[in-house]
């Protein structure tokens, strides 16, 4: 039988409502003959209040009862998501990540996927069952220990399926009917894109648009899978939501493809520190090693052998910095005059492929964001992206100025 993988984000199983919703979305594919993967997220604003009750308890917790705790979410759906398949009668079977085994690594709260053996739901589907509901968002590691794959992870468990089981589809069903130029919830104007590059998708992911976590992109270009986004609100056609696919397949589009933004950004400076060689490892190896994710990095020009030195990381982080600095600090690997977190930062990014190609775009970014008063406090680019920190309360002014500046509720 041909196999379909079908994920249900947070909004579309969020009530027993929307479950039995869900549930005959994918009782029409095994209709339509198929063998079906669901993929379930926990119903929507649980993992917060599970993530939520981890930083109350512990603010440094053990990352390995971090994901003890919030893995809960998707157990609850997945069993429900089955019973509820069983009631239509539609032979139905949930499977827990440590079951499958969906197989990572031990980065507890950000693990990497290592392997999916498929013998053992390849085997239930050989003994007549159609449906495998597998909670998203979980593994296990090599230790037997549950593991997590990042916040959105779920998109990920989904297409590694689709990959590991050779499926004719990877169908993303969300609470929007696609990817969009911008985020629609703080731009009108947002228009929905009918197909984006695996590129261009992977830099919007990886920048802030929540909408397909980064991984699940990176597999689904690496796997081939045929990656939808769609509404799991409306009824779709063949043709519904937007596919992610090969730059190749695209005929026409936009030097920005989209902006993306990230809300919760924090800016941290290290007020006069050493300029010597290895303070950027003394530095940034123990941030590291404590977990915060650095992002943007600006060394400052250097003044009688001292210099400040610059970098962002997610506001949720700027604890840990602390402590992993302090701590540098006073082992003496650095020396620093003091630390300045600035917690009310955004990031906000211009991504296309067309970049590569049409010089300007920088300037015309800058220009836009001056002509509105907002002020830029770093700057980073690469080949196919420009992204921006500034104040956090001109973010929604800041993705609308640009998506007008560059004119995307155009199509090319
Ligand atoms: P799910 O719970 O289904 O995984 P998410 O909340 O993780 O859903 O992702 C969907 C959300 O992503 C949308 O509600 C939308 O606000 C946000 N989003 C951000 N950028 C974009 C974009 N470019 N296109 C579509 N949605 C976007
Ligand atoms: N429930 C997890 C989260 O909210 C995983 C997911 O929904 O993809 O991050
Ligand atoms: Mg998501």
């Amino acid at each position: 039988m041909p196999i379909l993988v079908m994920k249900f984000g947070g909004t579309s199983v969020a009530t027993l409502d929307r479950i039995s919703r869900a549930a005959k979305r994918v009782g029409r594919e095994v209709a339509n003959g198929y063998d079906v993967i669901v993929i379930v997220s926990a119903m929507s604003g649980k993992t917060n209040e599970l993530v939520g009750w981890v930083d109350e308890t512990s603010p440094f917790y053990d990352a390995r009862e971090y994901d003890a705790v919030v893995s809960s979410g998707e157990q609850v759906t997945a069993g429900l998501m089955a019973l509820t398949l069983q009631e239509m009668d539609i032979p139905a079977r949930s499977w827990q990540g440590w079951q499958v085994p969906l197989k990572t690594t031990s980065a507890h709260s950000a693990a990497r996927i290592e392997e999916i053996p498929t013998d053992n739901i390849n085997a239930k589907f050989g003994e007549g069952m159609k449906v495998a509901v597998v909670a998203g968002f979980q593994g296990v590691s090599p230790e037997g220990r549950i593991t997590t794959l990042g916040r959105g992870g779920s998109d990920t468990t989904a297409v590694a399926f689709a990959a590991a089981f050779g499926a004719d589809r990877c169908d993303i069903f969300t609470d929007v009917d696609g990817v969009y130029t911008t985020d629609p919830r703080i731009c009108d104007k947002a228009r929905k894109l009918e197909k984006i590059a695996f590129e261009e998708m992977l830099e919007l992911a990886s920048l802030g648009a929540k909408v397909l976590q980064t991984r699940s992109v990176e597999l689904a270009m690496r796997f081939g899978v045929k990656l939808r986004v769609l509404s799991s609100f409306e009824d779709n056609n063949e043709n519904a939501g937007t596919l992610v696919c090969a730059e190749e397949d695209i005929m026409e589009s936009n030097v920005v493809a989209g902006v993306a933004y990230s809300r919760d950004e924090a800016k941290m400076t290290l007020i006069s520190v050493a300029d010597r060689p290895g303070i950027a490892a003394a530095i940034f190896v123990p941030l590291s090693e404590a977990g915060v994710n650095v992002d943007m990095i600006v060394q400052n020009i250097s003044e009688e052998g001292r210099t400040d030195m610059t970098f962002s990381c997610p506001v949720d982080q700027v604890a840990r910095a602390q402590k992993a600095m302090q701590q540098a600090k006073d082992e003496g690997e650095i020396n620093f005059h003091d630390l300045v977190a600035d917690t009310d930062v955004a990031k906000v990014s211009v991504v296309g492929i067309g970049m590569r190609s049409h010089a300007g775009v920088a300037a015309k970014m800058f220009d836009q964001l001056s002509r509105e008063g907002i002020n830029i406090k770093v700057i980073t680019t690469s080949e196919i992206k420009i992204s921006v920190l500034i104040d956090r309360k001109y973010l929604e002014l800041a993705v609308q100025a640009l998506h007008d500046a560059f004119e995307l509720e155009k199509a090319a």
